[in-house]
């Protein structure tokens, strides 16, 4: 059995981003925007901004009171768009319910989104076409190739259907050819599914979701979960049981959160490199 090692993968990513940027011209600049007084989205951003800083990323971010109103938030994302100095930027969500997080998100230049969350990063993404994808799925897909787990002709499940994990992990695998199956909360019988997987991806936010019934001998388990429990960090996969009965496996933590930072940072190199070549 194989532990899935993020934190050692994601080292390895965060140099070579890093080496990147030493050979560019300019440092890129990353604006992350957050809102309001969320803790969890507070810890990330503080963490993305840190591994950012460390690489050699110029630090852009940006804070609003939870009062903060549409137009004045639209306003702001307007200007880091318009703003040459300004190679990427990051809307932390979720946003206070007051907000539209969708026509927020759709002001930000393509080329800049290092997210991967707009309409037309979506749209090349299913086209197939270059573009910026969201960081924890292509974290994902970075993690298994570094443990050299075959892709093409796999029987790849998706659980989970977000336009920030689900879906855009779908994509990425069928760019892979591998043969996918995406399951979400209407999916009848979930263990039976999950049980046909080579390759087993789970995003559905529900701690301890897949237990080992629901995976089949050798498999490849990847959990993307991220729950704080009165016993610490757990995923949506009993870890466990289901080590006993998989292949490999991703541990939580240290399995797909260190990889979402690190292919924050190749992203914001790609969009800095997008910008730069228009
Ligand atoms: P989401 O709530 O937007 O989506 C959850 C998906 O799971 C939905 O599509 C839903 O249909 C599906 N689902 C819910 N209940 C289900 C069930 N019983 N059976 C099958 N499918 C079910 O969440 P998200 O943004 O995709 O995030 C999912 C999880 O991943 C969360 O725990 C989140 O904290 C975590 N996450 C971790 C990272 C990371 O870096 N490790 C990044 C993003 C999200």
């Amino acid at each position: 059995m194989t532990i899935l090692d993020g934190r050692r993968v994601a080292e390895k990513v965060v140099a070579a981003a890093a080496a990147d940027i030493a050979t560019l011209a300019r440092a890129p600049g990353l604006a992350t925007v957050l809102v309001g007084d969320d803790p969890a989205s507070e810890i990330y951003v503080r963490n993305k901004r840190r591994r950012c800083v460390a690489a050699g990323i110029r630090d852009l971010h940006r804070r609003f009171g939870a009062d903060v109103t549409q137009d004045e938030l639209a306003a702001a994302i307007r200007a880091l768009g318009d703003d040459p100095g300004v190679t990427g930027i990051l809307l932390q969500l979720p946003l206070p319910p007051h907000l539209d997080a969708d026509a927020l998100v759709s002001l930000i230049p393509p080329d800049k989104d290092v997210d991967g969350l707009t309409e037309t990063n979506a749209g090349r993404l299913a086209l197939g076409r270059p573009g910026l994808s969201p960081c924890t799925p292509l974290g994902v897909l970075e993690l298994l190739d570094a443990h050299g787990i075959a892709l093409a002709g796999a029987e790849a499940v998706v659980v989970g259907r977000s336009n920030l994990v689900g879906k855009p992990m779908a994509q990425l695998l069928l760019r892979r050819h591998a043969t996918v199956t995406v399951c979400h909360s209407r999916t009848r019988d979930l263990a039976a599914v999950c049980r046909r997987a080579d390759v087993l991806i789970v995003a559905a936010g529900i701690p301890g979701l897949i237990t080992a019934e629901a995976v089949k001998p050798g498999a490849t388990v990847v959990d993307v979960g991220i729950h704080r429990t009165p016993d610490g960090l757990r995923g949506d996969v009993d870890f466990d049981a289901v080590r006993a009965v998989a292949g490999a496996i991703t541990p939580v933590p240290g399995g797909v959160g260190p990889m979402t930072i690190a292919m924050l940072l190749a992203n914001t190199v790609a969009a800095a490199r997008r910008t730069a070549g228009r």
